[in-house]
């Protein structure tokens, strides 16, 4: 057939993942924890099950999960959103992404993307028959930030959505107020919306705040805030996100994902409901991220590797050169093949080739997997 996504390949977290496991590497890519999640909330799913909640849940989620987000929203960014009309259950952030786009994005549509970007959101914007306008973050002094005059000179009247991420996955960045403060700016006066990829909000560090678009009351009545309980719950594989968005494109994502899933599986929505009232887990994230990357960061301060800053996320990005002249994606299979620690090449959030060396390491590992890898990594 005629493909539809003719540049598109397996992405490069299965294939490295993948590659990992051929050659018994330790897998610091794909990110997901190798821990497992807090026993209480697999005995709430059980209990879910057993107390007979197996059948379809209403289309938009349980709702006793929504209310669950709203009560979490609120405290957290002093946001107010309807659990009934503005909060909707999905398959995950990702399934989030793609049916916020597919609601909002005409053919012809452009939708701004800001480089290096999540793998999904390029494809997903053409699928809708978008146009993605990619615009670089600035990387100076081996930090990244996003170059808001850039962005401005990027915006058309064919300009549908900007999609952002933050804290942002693979730099770590984190945007601070007076970031929201330029956006807002820029989208002032314009019909502009904004698809907001917040799935790592509780992982900041430093003594710092994650500032939620939901904290920013202009910029939120636009938004689609999108979250997902894998990274919060150590739960990657179970696929539940959520969508937070004012009550008119809510309903205008409802159309989509009636017709995408209809639905997320029920049992998970009332364990998790139940757990996250009874839990402070995501309060306690930030905290124990951080001392994971303080031991990844501290075993490599000394090494021939240059770490970037990293403010947020569970991935840190290095910098090679000193090592090697190969390609980032060349350099992340030597060290997948031979050293025995798999990376992501940051080449994969680019649609063009860079002449960075940077990888990518996840560090949501126990403490005896992050310290056989930077025993391997140290020896380089
Ligand atoms: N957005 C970003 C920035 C991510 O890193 C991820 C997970 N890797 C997702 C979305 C997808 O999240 P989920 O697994 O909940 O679909
Ligand atoms: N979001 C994860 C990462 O960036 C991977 C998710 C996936 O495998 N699609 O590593």
């Amino acid at each position: 057939i005629e493909s539809k996504l003719p540049a598109v390949k397996t992405t490069i977290f299965s294939s490295m993942s993948q590659l990992a496991q051929q050659h018994q590497a330790i897998n610091l890519g794909q990110g997901f924890p190798d821990f497992d999640c807090d026993p209480t909330l697999i005995e709430s799913v059980h209990q879910a099950m057993l107390a007979g909640h197996n059948q379809y849940p209403p289309m938009p989620g349980t709702p006793v999960l929504r209310q669950a987000i709203a009560t979490k929203v609120s405290a957290l960014y002093h946001a107010h959103y309807d659990a009934d009309s503005e909060i909707t259950i999905t398959a995950g952030a990702t399934q989030a992404i793609m049916t916020s786009i597919l609601a909002c994005v005409h053919p012809g549509d452009e939708v701004i993307v800001i480089e290096p970007a999540y793998d999904s959101y390029i494809p997903t914007i053409q699928l809708a028959g978008g146009i993605p306008v990619l615009v670089g973050m600035r990387f100076e002094d081996n930090r990244f930030s996003v170059d808001w005059d850039l962005l401005a000179s990027k915006i058309s009247l064919k300009t549908r959505c900007i999609l952002i991420n933050s804290p942002h996955n693979p730099t770590g960045m984190t945007f601070s107020t007076a970031d929201l403060a330029r956006l807002a700016n820029i989208v002032r006066d314009t019909k502009i919306l904004l698809i907001s990829d917040e799935v790592y909000e509780h992982m900041v560090f430093d003594g710092n705040q994650h500032h939620s678009v939901a904290s920013h009351a202009e910029l939120a009545q636009r938004s689609f805030i999108i979250s997902s309980f894998g990274k919060t719950y150590h739960v990657t594989g179970w696929k539940v996100g959520y969508v937070l968005a004012p009550k008119s494109l809510t309903a205008e994502f409802r159309k989509v994902h009636q017709f995408n899933v209809f639905t997320v599986n029920t049992p998970m929505q009332v364990g998790i409901a139940h757990f996250m009232h009874d839990h402070r887990h995501h309060l306690q994230l930030s905290d124990f991220y951080q001392e994971k990357r303080d031991v990844f960061r501290n075993a490599l301060a000394n090494s021939k590797f240059k770490l970037l800053p990293c403010d947020g996320t569970y991935f840190q990005c290095v910098d090679y050169s000193a090592i090697s002249d190969r390609s980032e994606l060349e350099f992340a299979t030597w060290l997948t093949t031979e050293i025995g620690v798999a990376a992501i090449p940051v080449s994969a959030f680019y649609q063009e080739q860079k002449q960075n060396k940077l990888v990518r390491f996840c560090f949501a590992k126990k403490t005896e997997t992050l310290n056989a890898a930077l025993k391997r990594l140290q020896q380089i």
